[in-house]
């Protein structure tokens, strides 16, 4: 969370207006509702090509162990700044920043959204949205109603129990998955989906954006885990592994795997270092040993280029 958020002064939580059963949840809510856990005023990264605000969201459902914003994920814990300092530091900016990014923890999980958006909205800002997709429903409807034009997907894995292992929580790949599906349902809305390479993930990353190229998105970015904010047992896990010499599909079995079998897994850029490691030419070693992270991560980048995304982008951390 921004230093700068703390400044802003506590708020307490308001009860929402509990209306009958099939009544629509988001009209129990209004934009004073929303739990924000920090702001940062100005930022040209959060949104690409835009000058934004970005709202942290207090909570998260998931729990993955590379979250750098895991202080803000506990959804029992109210946020710290008042809706209202967002309204009146967007008021100070009109005509020097685009918009509002929607951030977390993971701003989907709130009703209060919906009236948030719609503020700001009114007030002539664009909106954007950074979602794990762990609510597919709700992200439809914020898009069927028209209220983003940007929206950041993380992607961190195939469906399936990898994905889950992540994040934390059964059924978490299926439903991000959907809320991809969903995004590119609607054309209309800007987007970029970014896909966070922990370790673990090396093997099944060019797969990853391959299937996301084939459901039709168009702005990818492969993003190196960053390890600033991060558990220190992740962190000393992450350092003790990927930073000296992982054990990738490729490189595990070089010796092993035959040169096809390596491509199929990993594409051409990391069949070629799979033969120099065979070759005893890698930086770390000969048949049979693994490949130094930085050319892993090379070779995805290549590959994952290689796939033709209007726009593609590595982010180092
Ligand atoms: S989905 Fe995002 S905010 Fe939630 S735990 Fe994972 S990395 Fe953190």
């Amino acid at each position: 969370m921004p230093d700068e958020a703390r400044a802003h002064a506590a708020h307490s939580v308001r009860v929402p207006i509990h209306l009958g059963r099939n009544a629509d949840p988001a009209l129990s809510f209004t934009a004073e509702d929303l739990q924000i856990a920090g702001i940062s005023a100005m930022s040209s990264v959060d949104w690409p090509g835009k000058l934004v605000a970005t709202v942290f969201c207090q909570g998260c459902p998931w729990a993955c162990p590379y979250c750098h914003n895991h202080a803000i994920i506990d959804p029992r814990i109210p946020g710290v700044v008042a809706w209202s300092s967002v309204t009146a530091l967007m008021e100070r900016r009109h005509g020097l920043l685009d918009g509002v990014v929607f951030s977390g923890g993971e701003a989907t999980r709130q009703w209060a959204l919906i009236p948030a958006m719609r503020q700001i909205r009114e007030m002539g800002f664009e909106v954007g949205l950074h979602t794990a997709g762990p609510y597919p429903a709700r992200l439809a409807r914020l898009l069927d109603e028209g209220l983003v034009d940007w929206v950041g997907l993380d992607i961190k894995a195939l469906p399936g129990p990898s994905y889950e292992a992540i994040a934390g929580r059964q059924g978490a790949g299926e439903k991000a998955w959907e809320a991809l599906s969903i995004l590119m349902s609607h054309p209309e809305v800007a987007h970029e989906v970014r896909l966070t390479l922990d370790p673990s993930l090396a093997g099944e990353a060019l797969e990853i954006a391959r299937r996301c190229k084939d459901v039709g998105v168009r702005r990818f970015a492969l993003q190196e885990v960053r390890l600033q904010g991060v558990r220190d047992t992740y962190a000393n896990a992450y350092e003790a592994s990927a930073r000296s010499a992982v054990s990738f599909p490729s490189a595990a079995s070089c010796g092993a795997l035959g040169r096809g079998e390596v491509e199929g897994m990993v594409g051409r850029d990391a069949a070629d270092l799979a033969g120099r490691v065979a070759a005893g030419t890698s930086s770390t070693g000969g048949p049979g040993a693994t490949v130094a992270w930085a050319d892993q991560l090379s070779a995805l980048a290549r590959d994952i280029g290689a796939l033709g995304f209007e726009a593609y982008e590595l982010r180092r951390a």
